[in-house]
C-alpha cells in the first residue's frame, strides 16, 4: 500500500531540515526575546536532542511505528519546567515525520472560534502544538475533545430556536500539548493524551554538552572550564544555559576576546549576579524575604509573591522548583520554610543579621 505522502519522512538526500514547514500560529505565540535565541539554537532532529534519554527512546519508538503504519502520531502531552525542551520536542517530532506543525498557546485561545482555524488547517498527520495547554478555557477544552477523539468538531450555528449544530470532519492530526503544570490539567483532557512524557532537569554533563554544541552554532570558541562554569550555574535548564552562554559571548566580544576562557566566563557570570549554584537575584530576594520578613516561615506562597511584587505563578514555576530541589526551601502544609542550608549559603540569619546566630534557630 502506498504511504500517505504527507506522512513520508524527509528524503535522506533532501538536505536542509529547515525545509520542513514550521508554521507559527496566526498569533505568534512566543516571547520575542527568548524566542529568537531559542529558535536559533533549537535542535532540529532527535539526534540533536541532548539527554532525556528514556523519553527520547520512547518517542523514537512511537515515531517509528507511526512512520511504518502511515498513521498520525498519537496525541502527546509533554510536561516539565520552563526551558526544558518541550517546544523543542514538539517541533523536532513533526520535522522527523516530515509533516507541518502549527503552534499556538493556551492563553491565546480564549474561545472555540480561536481554535477553529488551527483545526481546519491541520492537514492529515500534521501536528498542532498547544503550549501552556493547562491555560485553555473550559469552553475551548470541551470543543477540543471530539477533535482529539474522533477528528470531528461540533459547530453551533444561529441562536435560540433556530440554532443547529453541524458536525465537521477533520483530517486526522496529532495534538502535542505542553504544560509546566500537569496537575492543573483536567482529568478528561489528560486522559485523551495517549502518550505522556515528563521532562526532568538535566545533569551538568548534559547541559555542558548543550553549551558546547550551541557555542559552535553561535561560532563562539569556548574553553571546557568556561562551559562547565556556565553549566553548573544553569540549574539543569537548557534555556538558562543558552541565556548565560549568550551573555558570556557578548562579554567576550565586547572586550575583543577571541575565546570565552574560564577566567572570562567567571568574570562575566559574577557581573550577572548569578552565584556558583545558579541562584539569581530573584532567588536571593525570595530567600532574603522568607528569612527576614517571614522569620524563616512558614509563609504562604502568595504572601511571598506579594512581598516580591511578582506573580505567584512565576514563583511556583521558576523560583521554587530549584530552591526545593537544592533543599533551600521546604513546602509544608502551613507554608514555605527556609532551611538551614539556605541560610548558610546566603550568609543570613532569620533576623537579617549576618550569620552567627543561625545554627541555634534550627536546633
Ligand atoms: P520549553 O518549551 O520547555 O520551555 P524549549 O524547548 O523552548 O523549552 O527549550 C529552550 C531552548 O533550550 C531550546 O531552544 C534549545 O536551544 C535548548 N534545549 C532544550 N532542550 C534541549 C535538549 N534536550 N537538547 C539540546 N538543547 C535543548
Amino acid at each position: 500500500m502506498p504511504r500517505d505522502p504527507v506522512l513520508k519522512g524527509p528524503d535522506p538526500g533532501e538536505g536542509a531540515p529547515e525545509e520542513t514547514p514550521v508554521a507559527a500560529g496566526p498569533d505568534g505565540a512566543f516571547d520575542p526575546d527568548d524566542g529568537h535565541l531559542d529558535e536559533q539554537l533549537r535542535p532540529l532532529t532527535l539526534d540533536d536532542v541532548v539527554g532525556q534519554d528514556k523519553v527520547v527512546e520512547r518517542l523514537r519508538i512511537v515515531l517509528e511505528a507511526a512512520k511504518l503504519r502511515g498513521d498520525p502520531l498519537s496525541h502527546l502531552l509533554l510536561d516539565g519546567p520552563p526551558g526544558i525542551g518541550k517546544t523543542t520536542l514538539a517541533t523536532v517530532l513533526p520535522r522527523e515525520l516530515g509533516v507541518d506543525v502549527q503552534i499556538t498557546s493556551g492563553p491565546s485561545l480564549s474561545a472555540p472560534k480561536d481554535l477553529l482555524p488551527y483545526l481546519t488547517n491541520a492537514g492529515r498527520g500534521s501536528v498542532l502544538f498547544i503550549d501552556e495547554i493547562h491555560r485553555l478555557p473550559p469552553t475551548v477544552e470541551e470543543f477540543i475533545y471530539p477533535a482529539m477523539e474522533d477528528f470531528r468538531i461540533d459547530i453551533t450555528l444561529g441562536e435560540g430556536l433556530n440554532a443547529r449544530t453541524i458536525n465537521m470532519q477533520l483530517e486526522p492530526f496529532t495534538l502535542i500539548g505542553a504544560t509546566t503544570r500537569s496537575g492543573m490539567l483536567t482529568a478528561p483532557l489528560r486522559d485523551r493524551f495517549v502518550n505522556r512524557e515528563h521532562l526532568d532537569f538535566y545533569d551538568v554533563d548534559d547541559v555542558m554538552e548543550i553549551i558546547q554544541r550551541n557555542a559552535r552554532k553561535l561560532r563562539a570558541k569556548i574553553e571546557d572550564g568556561a562551559a562547565l562554569a556556565i553549566a553548573s550555574r544553569s540549574r539543569g535548564v537548557p534555556r538558562k544555559a543558552n541565556n548565560l552562554l549568550r551573555w558570556t559571548r557578548d562579554f567576550a566580544d565586547a572586550g575583543r576576546h577571541p575565546e570565552i576562557t574560564d577566567a572570562l566566563a567567571t568574570e562575566a557570570l559574577a557581573m550577572l549576579e548569578v552565584d556558583e549554584l545558579g541562584l539569581d537575584s530573584l532567588d536571593c530576594k525570595y530567600l532574603q524575604i522568607l528569612a527576614t520578613v517571614f522569620g524563616g516561615g512558614p509563609a504562604g506562597m502568595q504572601a511571598i509573591a506579594h512581598s516580591l511584587n511578582i506573580a505567584g505563578e512565576t514563583i511556583e514555576d521558576e523560583v521554587e522548583p530549584f530552591l526545593l530541589r537544592v533543599g533551600f526551601v521546604q513546602r509544608t502544609p502551613r507554608g514555605r520554610m527556609i532551611t538551614q542550608a539556605a541560610l548558610q549559603h546566603m550568609g543570613l540569619s532569620l533576623d537579617g543579621e549576618p550569620d552567627e546566630s543561625q545554627g541555634q534557630l534550627f536546633d
